[in-house]
Order: structure tokens, then C-alpha cells, then sequence
């Protein structure tokens, strides 16, 4: 049995380094893939794949859902750690849907929740233009990363609430404290 973790959150709202942390304290049980990552490290290898990922990350918008999918399965598939942290999805609710579908089809893997970094819209802007990852992180390609970030939240949230997977982390604080909570989250998540 594989146990699923997704962490959500705005651009910014540091959930690949809460993620990646909590991968590292707990490597022999514990696999973290951030979706932003593993898109960019496809565009970097300069294959037509990369191109046509590039055309949408350039400009904040969503990856098409098949490439995305594709990306996410091979994730989780390609592993054999227990626990399987993945950062950015879903981001919409086409992929919600697809991965109720993967997981129906998959049964041997167990979406145990979906934890959300909560941070202010002024506190992600200040992080993501002060770290200028890559070409997306200006000002227009931040407004439209969030517009596209909160258009779809509520029906995810919605969705996963009533499912009882919703679990919100104020981003707010210390790496320290948010990772604390969050690998304590987990781990009794799977111990239970
Ligand atoms: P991130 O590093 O999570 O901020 O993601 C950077 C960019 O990668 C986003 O602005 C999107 O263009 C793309 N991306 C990341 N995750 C997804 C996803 N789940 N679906 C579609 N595109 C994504």
C-alpha cells in the first residue's frame, strides 16, 4: 500500500521546501515530488515535450491535464518509499476528477490527504518576487498564477472537505513550525 499526500498552496506559500524538509528527515520512508519541479527539470532537458510545457509555465498557466497526469503517475509509480509527498496538485478540477479516476483504477494507493498552505496573497507576492526562481516569477505571471490558483480552490476545497482529506497549515509562521506540523500530520496519518 502506497499512502498519497498532496500539498496545495499559492505560488509562494513554500510548500515545495516544507515538502522537500520533511522528505529529508524521513528518507527511508518518505518520497517528495514537487509537479513545478519535475515540469521545469522536463524543460530543461530541451525536448518538444519541454518546449510545449515551457509555452504555459512561461506565463503562469496550467500544463494541459494529460502531460500533468502522465507527470503525477510516473511519480508515484516509479518509487518504492511508503509514503509519497506530491507538492502542486491538483490545481484544477479536470485533474481532481482524473486522479479519483487513477486512484479507482489503482487501489493499492491511498490518498490519505490534502494539506493546504494557507499564506495572504501580500505575503506570496513578497516571497515569489523577491526569490526570482525563473522567467514566471514577475509581477503579471504572479497575478495570473494566483488568479489561476484561486479560481478553482474552492471546489477543490469543498470537495475534499466532505471527504474529511482537507487538512489547512497556516504557512504564516516559522519553516520550523510548519514543518513540524506537518511531518507530525503525516506520519500519524499513516500510523493510524
Ligand atoms: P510551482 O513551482 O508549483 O509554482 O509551479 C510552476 C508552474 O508549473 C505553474 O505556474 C504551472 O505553469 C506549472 N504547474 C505546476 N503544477 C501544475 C499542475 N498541477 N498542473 C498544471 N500546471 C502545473
Amino acid at each position: 500500500m502506497k499512502h498519497l499526500f498532496l500539498i496545495i498552496g499559492a505560488p509562494g506559500s513554500g510548500k515545495t521546501t516544507d515538502a522537500e524538509l520533511i522528505a529529508k528527515r524521513n528518507s527511508d520512508k518518505i518520497a517528495h515530488y514537487s509537479t513545478g519541479d519535475l515540469l521545469r527539470a522536463e524543460i530543461k532537458k530541451g525536448t518538444p515535450l519541454g518546449a510545449t510545457i515551457a509555452s504555459y509555465v512561461d506565463n503562469g498557466q496550467l500544463v494541459p491535464l494529460e502531460i500533468v497526469m502522465d507527470t503525477i503517475k510516473n511519480a508515484i509509480l516509479n518509487n518504492d518509499k511508503e509514503i509519497i509527498l506530491i507538492d502542486g496538485f491538483p490545481r484544477s478540477v479536470e485533474q481532481m476528477e482524473a486522479l479519483e479516476e487513477m486512484l479507482k483504477q489503482n487501489p493499492d494507493i491511498k490518498l490519505e490527504a490534502v494539506i493546504e498552505v494557507v499564506v495572504s496573497e501580500e505575503t506570496a507576492r513578497e516571497r515569489v518576487l523577491g526569490r526570482q526562481r525563473g522567467a514566471d516569477d514577475n509581477e503579471e505571471v504572479f497575478n495570473n498564477r494566483m488568479k489561476v490558483f484561486l479560481e478553482p480552490l474552492p471546489q477543490i476545497e469543498k470537495f475534499y472537505e466532505s471527504k474529511g482529506l482537507l487538512k489547512k497549515i497556516d504557512g504564516e509562521r516559522s519553516i520550523e513550525e510548519i514543518v513540524e506540523e506537518m511531518e507530525k500530520f503525516i506520519l500519524e496519518k499513516v500510523k493510524s
